[in-house]
């Protein structure tokens, strides 16, 4: 049996709170599933994105650290996270990212997929991939139209020095197989659908990249259980990744690895799920800490900055 079903969630690094959730929440209309606080750095926030009840496949989560240097795409990194949209909302969203002054790369395609590339406001690579195999429900605030809105991730981008050392990985530890490959392009797959879709490309001559706002700092694949958690995680010890210990993210269990092109996966469970401190109708609403940083709730309320959630101001 497989012990990793596809991807789990992505993990970036972003500048101002605020501009993050308007751009998430209110551009792009994805759920805030979540907002609660970097757990190895409880005054900064840890927001999560994502479908209606963010599940694995749709997670985009950032660590809003302020004003920290500026990261650089590059080799040793994922580079671009790819959202799945109807194939017949292109016209909707070429229309809204101009709306939104977003900056985006004429239509291009890709296999038998048509998309647009755009950057967040602090340089993230992000996608939008328009395909009608995608079986997902979007989630709407009202903002965006149910029908043009994004059901969850496509795939996403690594880019390697040479692909061989991390096929491997993915092939031999993480249930992954070779789906396609087109020219410097290998995609991967635990499960064949979108969401799911790990593309790495060979990018020998770009520089190595750096890690810093606008940069992703993980990606976690997902296991069903602590169970097949601790399997997987044997399988990664034995090949000395060296994986960490497992550890409670509330929401999931996770462990934690370097790949040997140098980017930080993490292996994270499906359950709890994020509906285990919030009810579905309300997630995202109120700050949630982990039970050991409940006692410190009043300092970590002053440390962070206040937001607010306004998907209605970006219709
Ligand atoms: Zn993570």
């Amino acid at each position: 049996m497989a012990l990793i079903t596809g991807i789990h969630h992505v993990t970036a690094l972003a500048g101002n709170p605020q501009k993050n959730i308007d751009f998430y929440a209110g551009i792009l209309g994805l759920r805030l599933v979540k907002k609660t606080v970097n757990f190895d750095a409880p005054e900064v926030y840890h927001f999560y994105y994502g479908n209606e009840t963010g599940q694995p496949g749709s997670i985009l989560t950032f660590f809003p650290y302020g004003d920290i240097i500026k990261g650089r795409h590059g080799k040793g990194m994922l580079n671009t996270t790819s959202f799945s949209v109807a194939a017949s909302s292109i016209e909707y969203w070429e229309n809204r990212l101009k709306k939104f002054n977003i900056t985006y790369k004429q239509p291009q395609e890709r296999f038998d997929e048509v998309f647009i590339y755009f950057e967040d406001e602090d340089g993230l690579g992000l996608e939008l991939v328009f395909n009608d195999k995608d079986k997902r429900q979007g989630f709407s605030y009202g903002n965006i139209p149910a029908e043009n809105s994004i059901k969850g991730f496509y795939n996403v981008e690594i880019w390697e020095e040479g692909y061989e050392r991390t096929a491997a990985v993915l092939t031999q530890q993480l249930d992954h197989t070779l789906i396609a490959e087109k020219g410097n392009r290998f995609r991967f797959a635990a499960t064949n659908s979108p969401g799911n879709y790990v593309d790495i490309l060979c990018a020998p001559d770009s520089l190595k990249g750096l890690g810093g706002n606008g940069t992703v700092h993980h990606i976690a694949f997902a296991t069903a259980n602590k169970q097949t958690q601790e399997e997987a995680r044997i399988k990664i010890a034995q090949r000395m990744l060296n994986p960490t210990p497992i550890l409670d993210r509330q929401y999931f269990t996770s462990i934690y690895f370097r790949e040997p092109g140098g980017v930080l996966f993490e292996v994270a469970t499906e359950e709890p799920g994020f509906m285990i401190d919030e009810n579905k109708q309300h997630l995202g609403e109120s700050l949630k800490l982990p039970s050991w940083y409940e006692k410190h709730r009043a300092v970590i309320e002053e440390a962070v900055t206040p937001v607010t959630l306004n998907p209605q101001n970006f219709k």
